[in-house]
């Protein structure tokens, strides 16, 4: 203990932890936060700004969650908190539509060549939720092909065989959702086509569309094979299936454009939140106008809400989007890059199998020697090593995700010192990793 920079107890978090686990299932509003997967005292956040965070005990952390992905400017970025402050003092809700939710979704169309037309949202999970009610309701038809490991939120027919928090909780059919909502969802490995052409062969003119993360991070950065998006693609257009990618993690975090901006897939649906809600809930959905002109009220496939397109949230997005030009990329894309050296060189110091894995900014480690393409090798790891070294770095002030099965996020606002802190840490955690046991 003595060697930590920080003693390993919480009191202020652990005393918060305790309240709310009086008023709260499990003491947390997601799942991921209860730090279950690596034990320990969750640590109760009260501000950020750059790339810390600061908590209830006082301590401060170099960020490497970013609120899982959003904070790509970093915390309390000023021109974001004045473009907030602005837009709160005007009021936070009409229920009308408002010129903020119009300006937001001509930076999305600015950007992201094939969507056309977007609807916007509050969450990611309602996103894909509303995308899948579409490509139904396009279609006509029932079936929907997810990938195992690729989480969409929490829609009851996409958790099969999803990653992150179910991927740490091992839910793979959580209860609650019924056998007939599962029913019409195909959960195939990812990363294989062969796969995909078998399940269109065995269901034809019943699959309404292929779901998939563009490049996944929640069972861990598992990057798509070249040509695996165009091949689903292809499959979708020969068979009169739609193509849904996913960028709520990836959109405009992974590029200007997000991973289309990577690849140049065109999917006929996206989805979209994190980044374009500058930390507010904020999503989206969108895509082909022919499709889109399905939704209500332009067609008869129905989705509303209360809050869509909120003031405060499109105003913090917009901000956010302005701010992110081709010099921010650089600079998250060189920070990234400058944090997986680091990474890499203190694991192969102490003689640690890792495998760590990009798609362009986002990266995370795995602990293994070999690749991994899909959810069975992430499972494969030595996640044990995992919890020694997030504790360790913990410990010394550098806050993961606290779960081998996630992304890891930087910012803009990561600078020399934020790095620093990382690479003070890290010897001590690539020893923890090393000298861990199952
Ligand atoms: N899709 C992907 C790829 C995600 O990573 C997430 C959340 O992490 C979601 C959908 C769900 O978004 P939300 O948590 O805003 O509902």
């Amino acid at each position: 203990m003595s060697e930590l920079a920080y003693p390993y107890e919480a009191p202020a978090s652990q005393a918060l932890f305790d309240r709310a686990a009086a008023v709260t299932p499990g003491g947390v509003n997601s799942p991921v936060r209860a730090f279950r997967a690596v034990g320990g005292t969750p640590r109760f956040m009260v501000s950020g700004s750059g790339p810390y965070l600061t908590d209830a005990d006082g301590r401060e952390y170099v960020d490497l969650v970013c609120s899982w992905g959003p904070m790509i400017l970093g915390h309390a970025h000023p021109e974001v908190i004045a473009a907030v402050q602005e837009a709160v003092a005007r009021g936070t809700s009409f229920g009308t539509p408002a010129e903020g939710e119009v300006a937001l979704a001509e930076a999305m169309v600015e950007r992201v060549a094939p969507l056309e037309e977007v609807r916007l949202v509050s969450s990611g999970t309602e996103a894909t939720m509303s995308a899948i009610r579409l490509a139904r309701g396009f279609t006509q038809r029932t079936k929907v092909i997810k990938f195992a490991g690729c989480y969409h939120g929490h829609v009851d027919s996409l958790l099969a065989a999803a990653g992150s928090g179910v991927a740490t909780f091992a839910l793979p059919d959580t209860p609650g959702v019924t056998g007939a909502q599962a029913s019409d969802t195909i959960v195939l490995p990812y990363n294989d086509l062969e796969a995909v052409h078998a399940a269109f062969a065995a269901h034809p003119g019943e699959i309404a569309c292929v779901i998939t993360e563009a490049s996944p991070g929640n069972m861990g950065v598992v990057p798509p094979l070249p040509g695996f998006n165009q091949g689903l693609k292809d499959a979708c257009a020969a068979n009169g299936a739609l193509f849904v990618s996913d960028e709520v993690m990836t959109g405009f975090r992974t590029s200007r454009a997000g991973w289309y901006g990577v690849e140049g897939v065109v999917p006929d649906l996206m989805t979209f939140g994190k980044v374009m809600g500058g930390g507010f809930p904020a999503a989206a959905f969108g895509g082909r106008a022919d499709v889109m002109a399905h939704l209500a009220p332009a067609g008869p496939v129905y989705q509303a809400g209360t809050l869509s397109g909120n003031p405060v949230a499109t105003a913090a997005g917009l901000a956010q989007l302005r701010l992110l030009d081709d010099a921010a990329y650089e600079t998250v894309d060189a920070v990234s890059a400058q944090i997986q050296g680091l990474v890499t060189e203190a694991l192969a110091k102490e003689g640690v199998a890792h495998t760590l894995q990009t798609a362009s900014n986002m990266f995370s480690v795995f602990f293994t020697d070999r690749p991994v393409r899909n959810y069975e090798d992430a499972k494969a790891q030595e996640s044990f090593r995992f919890t020694a070294f997030f504790h360790s770095l913990l410990s010394h002030g550098v806050y993961l995700p606290p779960s081998s099965f996630e992304s890891w996020f930087v910012s803009t606002a990561h600078d020399e010192r934020a790095v620093q802190r990382i690479a003070d840490a890290l010897p001590a955690a690539a020893r923890a990793a090393a000298e861990a046991t199952a």
